[in-house]
């Protein structure tokens, strides 16, 4: 099939069930079922088991009439890849659809107060009761968890094999009275991340992806497309081409989907704001921030063809390369050369918020949240380590880990 054969199938389909005044989760159900919300996803799941190089043409269709797409928004996409690489028919059937019809939102359950970048040393503990696992412990940095249905839980369900072996992974229901959300305060004034407590939080014993143990190499997938995709706009922009309704529930489920990212183009620094503060305050004269604006261009231009090339191999359905680590880092670093350079243009007045402010506080905002870039989905010393590992095959850490679980030492000293 060709991409004008494609274009005739989607356009025809169109023509016969785009409706503006559905309700967007009818426009949706039909979409899902027909194949055409996630065309690269298998014919047996929501899909078209099209070539991932041959799905723009569907946007562009979709878009030449102000057809609304699938929900693409937030973690959900994480869950998609996750449950389309680990989940079993019954399991796929069941939560694929919702996530492409917008019902369902999701959460990431991995991070603990004490294992971050050791995302193998987890803690919270499941326990296989009846047919049923039992979830207590604590989990944190949960972005949108505030606002999602399901999690993606990684938890230990065997105390006794090595660290990365007794580790599963779990679809858990949010809305249940042993979980409990509470929202976190972050120094930009954000609120994004949650702490999620489980106090004999339940998950059937059909919610499990994979078998017992698998947990570690499932989260791996969960993990790699995080990574990969940390650069992909978090906003796309829906302007409503008419009054109906179902354009206004698009913009309220953006609205939702989008509000713990709506700091995030200060956290990747702002560097198209460098050149035009650069001339409102003058520093554009200085010679030493115009050599500092243009290494920041260097390294941003430089980094941006790097995204490139790895979407162009990933859009060619090929494996993943070193692209994705080597991006998160690239990116990691530009946000803290822009926030410097911004300081430099901005010296005292940076620190301002208010509306007399350097873009009405949006500088301040940058300084305050480039940190994150480095934390985030892997901080830039473990993405150091990987490159070093698993690029450029350097010895590996030494390891002090082995053996059963509850033999290694940790900062939380037993097993809870
Ligand atoms: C914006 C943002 C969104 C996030 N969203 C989520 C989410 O949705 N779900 C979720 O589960 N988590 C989320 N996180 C958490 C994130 O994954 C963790 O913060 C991150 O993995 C680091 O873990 P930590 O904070 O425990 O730091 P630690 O692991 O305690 O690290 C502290 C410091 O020690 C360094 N360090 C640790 N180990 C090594 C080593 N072996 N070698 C060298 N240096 C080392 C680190 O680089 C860091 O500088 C988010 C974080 C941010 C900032």
């Amino acid at each position: 099939m060709d991409i004008e054969d494609i274009r005739q199938d989607v356009r025809s389909w169109l023509a016969s069930n785009w409706d503006p005044n559905l309700d967007l989760i009818q426009w949706r159900e039909l979409l899902a079922d027909s194949g055409w919300g996630a065309p690269d996803w298998p014919s047996d799941y929501f899909g078209r088991d099209l070539e991932p190089q041959l799905c723009a043409v569907v946007d562009d269709e979709l878009a030449r009439i102000g057809a609304i797409g699938a929900a693409h928004s937030g973690v959900r996409m994480l869950a998609a890849v996750t449950l389309l690489a680990h989940a079993n028919h019954e399991q796929k059937q069941r939560y694929l659809r919702p996530i492409l019809t917008g019902e369902d939102h999701w959460c990431q359950l991995f991070s603990e107060p004490g294992s971050g970048s050791d995302l193998a040393g987890a803690t919270t503990r499941a326990d296989l009761q009846g047919d049923e696992w039992i979830i207590n412990g604590q989990k944190v940095w949960n972005t949108s968890a505030h606002h999602a249905d399901f999690g993606l839980l990684l938890a230990r369900s065997d105390w006794d094999e090595p660290k990365h072996k007794g580790l599963s992974y779990f679809i858990l229901d949010m809305h249940q009275p042993g979980v409990e959300v509470r929202q976190l305060k972050q120094m930009n004034g954000h609120a994004s991340f949650n702490e999620v407590f489980f106090t004999d939080a339940r998950v059937p014993r059909a919610n499990i992806l994979g078998q017992p143990g698998d947990g570690w190499k499932v989260a791996m997938t969960t993990l790699a497309y995080e990574r990969r995709s940390f650069d992909r706009p978090r906003n796309p922009a829906a302007k409503a081409p008419s009054p109906a309704p179902i354009y206004q529930q698009y913009q309220q489920e953006l609205e939702i989907a989008n509000e713990p990212y709506k700091w995030y183009p200060q956290r990747a620094g702002r560097v198209d704001l460098v050149l035009q503060r650069a001339k409102e305050t003058d520093a554009i004269n200085d010679p030493v921030i115009r050599q500092d604006i243009a290494r920041l261009h260097i390294l941003a231009q430089s980094a941006h063809w790097t995204a490139q090339r790895a979407r162009a191999a990933q859009k060619a359905g090929k494996p993943q390369g070193p692209e994705g680590s080597l991006g998160k880092l690239a990116a990691s670093n530009i946000g803290r050369l822009a926030a410097q350079v911004h300081t430099h243009i901005s010296a005292n007045d940076a620190l301002l918020t208010g509306s007399d402010s350097p873009m009405e506080g949006t500088i301040a905002e940058v300084l305050v949240s480039t940190p994150a870039g480095s934390i985030a989905g892997g901080t830039d010393e473990i993405q150091r380590n990987i490159i070093a590992e698993r690029v450029l095959g350097l010895p590996k850490e030494p390891r002090f880990d082995d053996g059963p679980f509850r033999e290694v030492r940790r900062n939380t000293s037993k097993e809870q």
